[in-house]
């Protein structure tokens, strides 16, 4: 392609090198017979007086108001020439005292009796040489233009010679003006951003325009020529004003006052004149003096603001203009020179027309320099933002790692501290160690929704276990308050659905965290329901889900309610102050239930309490109802007991996979009671070595690790068949939401997410070792009295249990309604309420 390109250059080159020697330097040979364009000798003239006197004229010559002009049609007159030509307004034409031609304007209602200047032609024939030739010029604008005869074609092709390049100028600046307008326009429609080269491109359109109907070959394209004739006075007191909105915003509104000033002055010069014109007072043609004295006044202010610019180095910016406007501003000024003294023959706008060409030139270059800059800059954006989501995920990583030992050490003093002060301190750490953890992920959260990579991932799930899990997550923060907790799910929803499970998860359980945060007595209130998706024509199987989160907390004051879906704005903030969080919840909430089509409402009431409902559409995959969900949440109740029965598997086998040794000493530590045997490795090549001489029941693998990291090792010890069917446990510090997926689709078994939480770690283990190796672990406090102990405090209940539990076997409930469900059920010999 390279040479294509290159014998391209070379071809063109030598097809135009051709024409140009064809029309410069071989001879003239092109047939023009027929093209016959002749003046009138100028020194026969007569002008006929009031009186009907003769008087000797010279065409062309200055002469105003209705006249007369007199000559001979010249003996030797070509054989070929057909036809007379002069240029005025209203005219009538006689040869020999017969009416040869006339050009009348009729009169028209609107704006009066207006004749304008053109060209007219009439027969010429042979037998008329010799003959008189009387012109009766009507309305005559002070100057009396050559007339010529010839043919007719070979007249006009002598005008084209004249005016051609005006002509060709014109059309070419309306083309650019428009194509400029319209691709600024579709910029700004597409990327919503402005660029100068919108107003720009006005003001040029309005100079074509003047170009054009000012042209001597506007009788070519126009049906009234007196309105076109008005036209180009028009022009010139409008087409100052984009020109000023250009330069204003190029020169960033530094001298806003004074060009706004130009413009009403331009504004009101336009106004003036319209209504002189309209009521009769005064002809357009009249009102130049006063249009191009407006122009020159917006020259000069342009003039003084870019020289301004420039003395104090701001030029710079767009120099390009500033050349450009040089340009139009000496031959704008040129024009009006030529417009005032030039009154010697036809009044061509060639030269403006060449100061607006040159103008939108180098606008054109400013504009591009313009796009490159704002290319550049996204692009240095997109760098950054690429860089930016790397450093989030880095630093998630580092912050995790540490927080991972801080946790796991400390959820080891919760468990072994006999000290419920040092236990206090410790439940301490977890909580502020947990909320350093949910503030990462809404971090990492927010840097992907604005960098637009968040992607929502539908999977097929039961909506029972969403609510379940959110019931499980939220109600005993309510009860830890001692505000009712009403959570209703209507028995028609569908029992399973299509959506992102976990995003659903993560807005609901945001929305009424949120709920039980700011209320501190009275209720929270979940209503969740469905309606069939009447919008989704496309899918039958459409549904909206809807959550419904009412509270009677401190409401939202009416003037917040715009700043509530900002990021890291807190409201209230000094009634608020005590209240942990980070502004960025509702925000991640909005954007993600937008992301999934939904809409998040708000009503409020300040002091009274706040209804926030979400509404995200979903698709039905099995429509069976739900049912009763407060069987589900009974089931909760009673699994609100805090004793589980614990993992103890000393036959199992597992192997802990971590660069980092204290990561590994809290896996140990967490895994004590259990009695699993634990092998190590530091590495991934040490992992491959332990798994190829020995088999476990479990692996669990770290993912970043310096040299072969997790999926990685996966990848040799599948390559190897070493595994066996062994599970492989994804551990991982810079998980977010959502991973799980990832990790299983990489060939992972599970996925736990650091700092590892006991709970979820003993799931897992629960899940994946052997059942025959897990054993039922004796109750050391065989025998004891029973005793059931509860409250609203999970931790104080703990802390209870375990310096009673040497005296009573404890069973542990959190809140009123599973203390009586148990005592229903079991008759325990003491009760402790824990208050
Ligand atoms: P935060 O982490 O501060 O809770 P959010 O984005 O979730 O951040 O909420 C933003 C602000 O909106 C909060 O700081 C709080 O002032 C207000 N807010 C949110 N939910 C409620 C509610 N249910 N009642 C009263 N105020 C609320």
């Amino acid at each position: 392609m390279k040479y294509i390109k290159v014998v391209l250059s070379i071809m063109i080159v030598v097809v135009f090198g051709y024409i140009i020697i064809g029309e410069f330097a071989f001879p003239n040979n092109t047939p023009r017979n027929g093209f016959l364009c002749y003046q009138f000798p100028t020194d026969n003239w007569y002008i006929i007086t009031d009186d009907g006197k003769k008087e000797p004229f010279e065409l062309p010559g200055k002469a105003e108001g209705d006249i007369i002009l007199e000559t001979t049609i010249p003996e030797e007159i070509d054989k070929d020439a057909n036809a007379m030509c002069f240029r005025g307004m209203d005219m009538q034409i006689y040869v020999d005292d017969k009416l040869r031609e006339e050009y009348i304007t009729q009169d028209y209602e609107l704006l009066g009796d207006r004749s304008a200047e053109c060209y007219v032609m009439a027969s010429l024939y042979p037998e008329d040489a010799g003959k008189t030739l009387r012109v009766y010029y009507e309305y005559n604008s002070g100057v009396v233009y050559e007339a010529y005869y010839g043919t007719r074609i070979g007249i006009w092709a002598h005008f084209f010679s004249l005016y051609g390049a005006e002509l060709f100028v014109g059309i070419m600046i309306m083309a650019l003006g428009i194509i400029c307008y319209v691709s600024s326009t579709v910029y700004r429609l597409i990327y919503k951003q402005y660029l100068e080269m919108q107003h720009l491109s006005i003001g040029v359109l309005l100079g074509g325009c003047w170009v054009m109907s000012n042209s001597i070959f506007r009788q070519f394209y126009t049906r009234n020529i007196s309105v076109m004739s008005d036209i180009p006075f028009l022009m010139v007191m409008l087409m100052p004003i984009p020109f000023i909105v250009f330069i204003d915003s190029l020169q960033e509104q530094r001298y806003t006052k004074l060009l706004t000033a130009a413009g009403i002055i331009d504004i009101l010069d336009f106004v003036v004149l319209i209504v002189l014109f309209i009521s009769g007072n005064m002809a357009l043609t009249r009102s130049f003096n006063a249009a191009a004295g407006c122009a020159v006044i917006n020259i000069v202010i342009i003039s003084y603001t870019i020289i301004k610019d420039a003395s104090r180095g701001l030029m710079e910016s767009y120099i390009y203009v500033a050349v450009g406007f040089i340009v139009l501003g000496i031959a704008a000024s040129g024009q009006i020179i030529a417009y005032i003294y030039a009154h010697n023959g036809v009044f061509s706008g060639f030269l403006m027309s060449l100061g607006l060409l040159g103008f939108l030139i180098c606008s054109a270059i400013h504009t591009i320099k313009q796009l490159i800059g704002i290319r550049l800059s996204a692009n240095e954006a997109m760098h950054a933002s690429i860089a930016k989501d790397q450093f989030l995920a880095n630093m998630s990583h580092e912050i995790r790692t540490p927080l991972n030992g801080i946790l796991g050490m400390d959820e080891m003093i919760i468990r072994d501290s006999r000290d419920s002060k040092v236990k206090k301190y410790a439940l301490d750490i977890r909580s502020a160690g947990n909320t350093l953890l949910s503030l990462i992920n809404d971090i990492l959260d927010l840097s992907k929704i604005e960098a637009g990579s968040f992607e929502i991932i539908p999977v097929e799930y039961s909506t029972a276990s969403v609510f379940n899990d959110v019931l499980n997550m939220t109600r005993h923060k309510a009860i830890a308050k001692d505000i009712d907790f009403i959570f209703n799910v209507a028995p028609e929803i569908p029992c399973e659905l299509l959506g992102d499970e976990i995003r659903v998860r993560q807005v609901m359980l945001n929305v009424i965290n949120n709920a039980i945060k700011y209320t501190d007595k009275g209720k929270v209130k979940i209503s969740i329901f469905a309606r069939s998706d009447r919008s989704a024509d496309t899918d039958e199987n459409g549904i909206v889900l809807y959550i419904k989160v009412e509270d009677t907390g401190r409401g939202i004051r009416k003037e917040d309610m715009e700043k509530l879906f900002t990021s890291f704005q807190r409201l209230d903030e000094k009634k608020n102050r005590n209240i942990e969080g980070t502004g960025l919840g509702l925000h991640i909430t909005q954007k993600l239930v937008e992301l999934m089509g939904g809409t998040i409402d708000v009503e409020s009431i300040y002091g009274e309490g706040s209804t926030f409902t979400i509404s995200i559409p979903q698709i039905v995959v099995k429509a069976d109802p739900i049912g009763d969900f407060g069987n589900a949440v009974d089931k909760f109740i009673n699994s609100m007991e805090i004793d589980k029965t614990s993992l103890y598997a000393p036959d199992a086998k597992i192997l802990v996979v971590d660069d980092n040794e204290m990561n590994i000493d809290v896996l140990i530590g967490l895994l004590s009671d259990t009695r699993i045997r634990i092998a190590t490795a530091d590495s991934g090549p040490v992992c491959i070595e332990r798994v190829r001489a020995d088999k476990y029941d479990c692996i669990l693998l770290d993912q970043m690790m310096p040299g072969m990291n997790g999926e990685e090792t996966l990848k040799n010890m599948k390559d190897m068949d070493i595994l066996h069917g062994t599970p492989v446990i994804a551990l991982t510090a810079d998980a977010i939401m959502g991973a799980k997926e990832g990790y299983i689709s990489k060939g992972f078994t599970d996925y736990l997410s650091k700092p590892i939480k006991y709970d979820k770690l003993e799931e897992l283990l629960k899940k994946y070792i052997p059942e025959e190796k897990q054993l039922e672990l004796k109750p050391q406090n065989e025998g004891l009295p029973t005793m059931l102990i509860w409250g609203t405090d999970a931790d104080r209940i703990r802390n209870a249990k375990e310096n009673l539990s040497d005296h009573y076997k404890c069973t542990c409930v959190v809140g009123t309604k599973a203390m009586e469900k148990y005592l229903e059920k079991h008759s325990p010999d003491a009760v402790l309420h824990i208050i």
